[in-house]
């Protein structure tokens, strides 16, 4: 097998098990591995530290397997691995409030660059380093063992993609296509999903805690639901009772959707109104015209792509959230969120109550959210913490 030998001190991190071993880390690559080749990973002292998987092109070259010796990278390590996590998801009792959740979720489940949510009888994955790439059969061979599926759909065309050097691509991977949208229920809610197209794998699985707490707070309210996406939370204020609510978003297609939510709800159209734009407009439109709402949601997209842009990102966070904070009545409540991993949650908290000072109103927190327990945060990995929010009441 080939072997990558690390600079002396760099094994530390292995130590604590963390998954990721960086460019500068490696001191030599012993023989010719190809991309996605299992590669064993030896201190500058010659000790046999892990074995992972190789991806020349990545500023992440490997990404660990195994901290066992004795574990073979093979059929049975993705069975393992795989059904290790759909039984703590089984535990989570997840599938008694909806009928779609995340299966795998990466280096958090052990397997590095796999995404896997569940749709239903519909499973829809994302390769996301060249390990996974490689191993792709056996990980399809193995989902398929374990879970009784209607099939497997392939959604690599996140741009992670081009890190590691692969193509974008997207298609069956086993089983029947699904179908164009799926219908899935959250918590008493029903939703289309479109697989093909949709965000991320189709649906923002990870705002399933928030959504069903903002609904509670939605009763008789006047609620604005911006960056709202196929209308998530919005939905859930009109099934609990809201007066009406606003949807804001840029994607036409997702808005679409919000009517067909209505629908299959049995919610009263009248109450649901869709807005097509950029948020930062419709909002600051509808301060100068001083429209005032009881609950906001505020569930912007990534403002944060790297480190050097946390700058940039906080100044479009501050400016979203001033615009909320000034938005709400008296007593309003607002959810906000972040989803940039580069953003600490010490830090978005700074921003919000910035925001607030800014716009000349008190706010006191009233609830905390992170990721909902199928997004879990593997100790050794606290990169997969991205997504944090905070409930407000704004006086
Ligand atoms: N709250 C949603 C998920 C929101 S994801 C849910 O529960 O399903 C973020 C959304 O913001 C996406 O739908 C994207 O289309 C939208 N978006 C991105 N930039 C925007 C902008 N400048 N103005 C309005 N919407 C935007």
């Amino acid at each position: 097998m080939p072997s990558v030998v690390l600079k002396p001190g760099r094994e530390k991190s292995l130590h604590r098990l963390h998954p990721w071993i960086f460019s500068g880390a490696i001191k030599s690559i012993e023989g010719s591995p190809h991309p996605g080749a299992t590669i064993e990973v030896l201190s500058s002292r010659g000790e046999w530290l892990a074995s992972g998987a190789y991806s020349p092109d990545s500023q992440i070259p490997i990404r660990i397997w195994t901290f066992d010796s004795a574990e073979a990278v093979s059929p049975s390590f993705f069975l393992m691995r795989i059904h290790r996590a759909i039984e703590a998801r089984a535990r989570l009792k997840i599938k008694e409030r909806c009928s779609a959740f995340r299966l795998i979720y990466a280096e958090s489940d052990g397997i590095p660059g796999l995404i896997a949510d569940q749709y239903g009888e519909f499973l829809v994955c994302q390769f996301l380093s060249a390990g996974v790439e490689f191993q792709k059969d056996l990980i399809v061979r193995a989902f398929r063992e374990i879970l009784p599926l209607k099939g497997i759909f392939e959604r690599s065309d996140a741009d992670v993609r081009r890190k590691e050097g692969l193509p974008l691509t997207t298609g069956i991977l086993s089983g029947e296509p699904p179908p164009e949208l799926i219908e899935i229920h959250e918590d008493g809610i029903r939703f289309l999903v479109d697989v093909y197209k949709g965000h991320k794998t189709g649906f923002y699985l990870d705002q399933r805690d928030s959504r069903s707490k903002a609904a509670a707070w939605g009763n008789g309210c006047d609620v604005l639901n911006v960056f709202s996406y196929t209308g998530g939370f919005g939905i859930g204020c009109l099934k609990a009772g809201a007066h009406r609510v606003i949807h804001i978003d840029s994607s036409k297609t997702a808005l679409e959707l919000i009517h067909r939510h209505v629908e299959l709800n049995d919610l009263n159209p009248e109450k649901s109104i869709c807005l097509g734009g950029d948020a930062f407009q419709v909002l600051r439109k509808f301060r100068d015209e001083n429209h005032r709402f009881d609950l906001i949601i505020l569930d912007p997209p990534k403002f944060i792509e790297s480190k050097s842009r946390i700058e940039k990102g906080a100044r479009g966070y501050k400016d979203i959230n001033m615009l909320a904070i000034q938005l709400l009545n008296p007593y309003g409540i607002l959810f906000t969120y972040s989803c940039s991993g580069h953003m600490e949650s010490g830090l978005f908290q700074k921003i919000v109550s910035d925001a607030a000072l800014d716009a000349g109103r008190e706010a006191q927190v009233i609830f905390r959210f992170s990721q909902p327990a199928d997004h879990p945060v593997a100790l050794n990995f606290p990169e997969s913490s991205y997504l944090k929010g905070l409930m407000l009441r704004v006086f």
